[in-house]
């Protein structure tokens, strides 16, 4: 069995520089997020090298924007990653990244898993690539995630209500659609894993359905192979997503508390 660990740097960070622009005009977050410094490091190479240290993880390979390929390269040129494999070009949407991933080590072996993983995750752990990679042993598919400590609501916008303003944008009236009981909802985090046949399986089917859209791996073969039992391995708080400015602070600070 190999495993391939695959980093999805495909996104240009808009709702990041959005948010920053808005708050603080800072020019910093014209880079995507996964180009921004933390500790030192861009939070990509934090990202890149848990799996490239990590000693279940044969090969590493990393998506990102073409506009962004040359500056990947230099990266990874000064880094020296012993494992890093392809370096593949992002697609529009996260899961068109996921796609080109895919693609790209189709005709690989079987019995290969891929596990995919956000750059914007810099901070996960040799623990949890270890749970995940425990997984596999006995599952297709696995997902990492972590209890919510917060009631989760389903919220509906309500189409042909009067929009209102909130943090100066316009937004349309929502309201409380399903409460879902808390001890059931968990939060999905990465890397979520996969035998290649199953997530390549899953992708073809939802290339035939118009209404394709997904926001995560899991979610694609949940939909489209509904037979396959996913595997849930505990995540952590500190394998956070940088999406706002805030974030990186709060990354910052995890790295001097521990
Ligand atoms: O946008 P979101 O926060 O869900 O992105 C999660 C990860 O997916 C990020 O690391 C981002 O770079 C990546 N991504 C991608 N291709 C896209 C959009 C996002 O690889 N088109």
């Amino acid at each position: 069995m190999r495993n391939i660990a695959v980093v999805l740097a495909g996104g240009t960070g808009s709702r990041m520089y959005n948010k920053a622009i808005r708050s603080t005009g800072s020019r910093s977050a014209l880079l995507p997020k996964q180009f921004l410094a933390l500790a030192g490091r861009t939070v990509i190479e934090h990202s890149i090298e848990t799996f490239n240290n990590h000693s279940a993880i044969d090969e590493v390979a990393v998506v990102v924007h073409p506009d962004w390929r040359s500056r990947m390269e230099e990266i990874a040129a000064a880094a020296q990653w012993e494992k890093l494999g392809k370096i593949i070009d992002g697609g529009s949407e996260r899961y068109m990244s996921s796609l080109n991933a895919i693609m790209a080590y189709i005709d690989e072996p079987d019995d290969t898993n891929l596990l995919l993983h956000d750059a914007a995750r810099p901070w996960v752990s040799t623990e949890i690539v270890d749970r995940v990679v425990a997984g596999l042993q006995h599952h297709e598919a696995v997902g990492v995630a972590v209890p919510s400590t917060d009631t989760v609501w389903e919220v509906h916008p309500d189409l042909n209500g009067e929009w209102g303003m909130e943090n100066e944008e316009f937004i349309m009236p929502r309201f409380v659609a399903r409460i879902p009981e808390r001890k059931l909802m968990w939060r999905a985090q990465t890397p979520q894993a996969f035998r290649l046949p199953l997530i390549r399986d899953a992708y073809q089917r939802a290339l035939q359905d118009p209404q394709f859209q997904a926001t995560d791996d899991c979610g694609v073969v949940r939909k489209y192979m509904p037979g396959t039992k996913i595997a849930v391995v505990e995540g952590s708080d500190r394998n956070l997503k940088v999406t706002t400015p805030q974030d990186l602070v709060a990354l910052e600070q995890i790295l001097i508390n521990g």
